[in-house]
């Protein structure tokens, strides 16, 4: 059984939307996939319609955008309660931080490459959240690069100066509010140094106490030189070991079950959580 417990749709910055993931991945060979849109539940109905017709089962999830000493990590949640009014406040205070700066990014990247507003509005799903990403697609769409990759190197990186965060909340404080809510925490892509800078080692403890369940060792972003250390935090701290393709359609070149999670782990995940698996 091949499960891959970390992905996108168009409920956030990916290109497929939840059914027809729900369709991809039966294709592709996953019996488990996980919606985990950038904070949002948003997905999960239409994903959760289509677990009887495709065959296969849903994990529901959500990737948290955190931070750790103002570097920015993602945390997945999964099988949480989606009205706990704590993780309710989170995704309405994130979404529209996340539009307020994509804006002002807008803003600023109009002079150098003509792009206004409503060039990213038309790329974005309604409801969704919204991310660099669809930026990226705005200046694709415009002619200004030819792929979300030559975006975010040229237009979207944190070192540009068209650049502006959101609004994030501490990482241990997330998985806090993660397990508050009845569902688990995994650190997602713990060192994908691409992205911009990376945790310290010392944040899994820090994380670990706080409540995290598992580190996302399996992910391509991963540098490979990290895995061993990785590895060894596991046994340390008595994390699960996570893997993922964190697939985003077209938008990446991440393939669906390109890594996995065993299903030991999984049993491991969905034992005292809010949500069950739905199964077909
Ligand atoms: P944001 O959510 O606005 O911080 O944008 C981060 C998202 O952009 C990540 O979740 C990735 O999905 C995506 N991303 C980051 N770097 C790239 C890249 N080089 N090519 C395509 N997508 C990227
Ligand atoms: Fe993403
Ligand atoms: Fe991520
Ligand atoms: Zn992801």
């Amino acid at each position: 059984m091949t499960i891959d417990p970390h992905t996108h749709s168009t409920a956030s910055d990916g290109t497929t939307t939840p059914a027809n993931l729900m369709g991809e991945a039966a294709n592709s060979g996953i019996g488990t996939i996980g919606l985990t849109d950038h904070d949002t539940v948003a997905g999960w109905e239409e994903a959760a319609a289509q677990v009887g017709a495709s065959g296969v089962s849903l994990i529901r999830g959500m990737e948290v955008s955190a931070a750790y000493a103002g570097i920015s990590v993602h945390i997945v949640a999964y099988l949480f309660n989606p009205a706990d009014p704590v993780l309710q406040a989170h995704m309405s205070r994130v979404q529209a931080s996340r539009s307020d700066r994509a804006q002002e990014i807008v803003e600023r990247l109009h002079k150098d490459t003509g792009i206004v507003w409503s060039d990213v509005v038309e790329e974005t799903h309604e409801g969704a959240t919204i991310g660099r990403p669809h930026i990226a697609d705005a200046l694709v769409t415009r002619g200004v690069v030819g792929s979300r990759g030559e975006a975010f190197d040229r237009f979207l990186n944190p070192r540009t100066p068209y650049f502006v965060r959101h609004y994030a909340p501490e990482a241990a404080t997330a998985v806090e509010w993660i397990q508050g809510g009845g569902g688990k925490a995994v650190l997602a892509h713990p060192c994908a140094p691409l992205r911009s800078k990376v945790i310290p080692e010392r944040a899994f403890g820090e994380l670990a106490e706080a409540g995290l369940f598992g580190l996302e060792v399996d992910h391509r972003d991963n540098d490979v030189t990290k895995i061993s250390m990785l590895e060894d935090a596991l046994g340390t701290f008595g994390l699960a070991r996570f893997g993922s393709s964190d697939y985003h359609g077209s938008g990446k070149p991440n393939r669906l079950g390109e890594n996995t999670t065993s299903p030991a782990v999984l049993s491991a995940l969905i034992d005292g959580c809010y949500l069950e698996v739905l199964n077909p």
